[in-house]
């Protein structure tokens, strides 16, 4: 089944409101095997949201409305379902009843307007909505149509949809069983992933591929439905045993774990400790890390030497350029010193906009890996601006911990 989901209220088509119902009713209908072919946005204006449902009924056999069933001359959901379906609207006395005793409960009487509220679909079954006044409709068309109204407000549309619309959609709906398999992998750009993968996943319609990218992290999804648990799970274990090989050892977690909590384990693993000297990332590495629940057990803490001044105090007094291998070095080293952590990781660099000279352009980071017998240093020129050189910055500096954490111990 495809369904459709229309978001109604001009507020959405202005910067500061955001359509977040659309989003978790996709959550829900993907949950249960329906893929949402196209979503919209439209004003309170009844002809084009009358179009607009029109063209959804053409296309999807699904069509699911939010809000616009307030009391007000601009709440024009139900209008425009007639308009589009040619059923008509007829006031019911037992949603009116409801709502009047609604009203009567919270002590106030009920304003004439609201008796908008209680006029239903010819056809449509009324979904009680016991947090709000305005009720929803499910009205089953020919064809195997269906449309939704829900209100807008979404502690009312949540609780309406599961109690209400989820049970009637089983009816329609084979059941599906979903299995999911999450690659995350680390130090690859995403155009590399891609090229080197799907010519796998393209084969596949189930399961369905997504690609998540964020700063130097990947997260490769694999979802398959399938009429048994059984065979779904069989279809995303063999897409994985397929991509497993390609990805190596840049694959760091199948569960969904981040990068962080992957080097928690192994740092717990290994009874050793971590200590940070952060200069252009200024304590992002640090916050990353302390987000691991049961951190302080492998977390010592760490330093954001972000002036001058800071960095002498950890490493005594210097020349160089501050983004530079030796100062890097030294602030690694020291800390590492210092706390008597097992590893130490600092992060120097050009976060930009400004502050880019021709030796160091805007993206130049040093991160180094201090540990037993160990002194990595390495170069970074990361693209982006500020934010994402950061993001790049403390992802890399945890990927450097996780490839030593790697290697046999010689
Ligand atoms: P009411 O009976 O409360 O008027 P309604 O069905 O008419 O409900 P709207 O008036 O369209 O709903 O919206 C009421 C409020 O619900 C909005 O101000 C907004 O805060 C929230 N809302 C509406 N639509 C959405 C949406 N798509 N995503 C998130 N929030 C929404």
């Amino acid at each position: 089944m495809n369904a459709e989901i229309i978001a109604v209220g001009s507020e959405m088509l202005t910067p500061s409101r955001v359509d977040t119902n659309s989003l978790w009713l996709t959550d829900q209908l993907n949950a249960m095997g329906v893929e949402v072919a196209q979503k919209a946005v439209v004003g309170d204006h009844r002809g084009r949201l009358a179009g607009a449902i029109r063209e959804a009924l053409g296309r999807s056999e699904l069509v699911i409305l939010s809000g616009g069933l307030g009391p007000t001359e601009d709440d024009l959901t139900r209008e425009a379902v007639a308009d589009a379906t040619g059923r008509v609207l007829a006031l019911n006395d037992t949603v009116l009843e409801a709502i009047a005793t609604r009203f009567a409960r919270l002590g106030r009487t009920m304003a004439e307007i609201n008796k908008r509220q209680a006029y239903i679909l010819a056809g449509a079954e009324v979904l009680p909505n016991p947090r709000g006044t305005a009720p929803g409709q499910w009205l089953e068309l020919p064809e195997g149509r269906v449309v939704l109204l829900l209100p807008g407000p979404p502690g009312e549309l949540k609780p309406l949809f599961e109690n209400e619309a989820l049970p009637r959609l089983r009816r329609l709906v084979p059941p599906l069983a979903i299995a999911t398999l999450e690659f995350r992998v680390a130090g690859m750009p995403e155009s590399d992933l891609d090229q080197l993968i799907s010519p796998v996943y393209r084969r596949y319609e189930n399961p369905v591929t997504t690609v998540l990218a964020k700063p130097g992290d990947i997260q490769v999804i694999f979802r398959a439905r399938c009429a048994t648990r059984e065979e779904a799970e069989r279809l995303v274990r063999e897409m994985g045993d397929q991509v497993r090989p390609l990805l190596g050892d840049r694959v760091y977690s199948e569960n969904g774990d981040p990068l962080e909590k992957v080097i928690g384990e192994m740092l717990l693993a290994r009874a050793a400790t971590l200590v940070v000297a952060e200069s252009c990332t200024g304590g992002l590495l640090g916050a990353r890390l302390t987000e691991v629940a049961g951190s302080s057990a492998w977390f010592r803490g760490g330093r954001i030497v972000y002036s001058m001044d800071e960095k002498r105090a950890l490493i005594g007094d210097f020349t160089e350029d501050p983004v530079s291998e030796a100062v890097a070095r030294r602030l690694a080293v020291c800390a590492r010193e210092r706390s008597g952590s097992t590893f130490a990781l600092s992060i120097t660099g050009v976060a930009g906009p400004d502050g880019g000279t021709e030796a160091n352009p805007v993206g130049t980071v040093w991160i180094v890996l201090a540990g037993p017998g160990v002194v990595m240093a390495r170069r970074f020129r990361f693209p982006g601006e500020r934010a994402r050189v950061r993001g790049f910055a403390v992802q890399n500096a945890l990927e450097m911990l996780r490839r030593q954490m790697c290697e046999p111990v010689r």
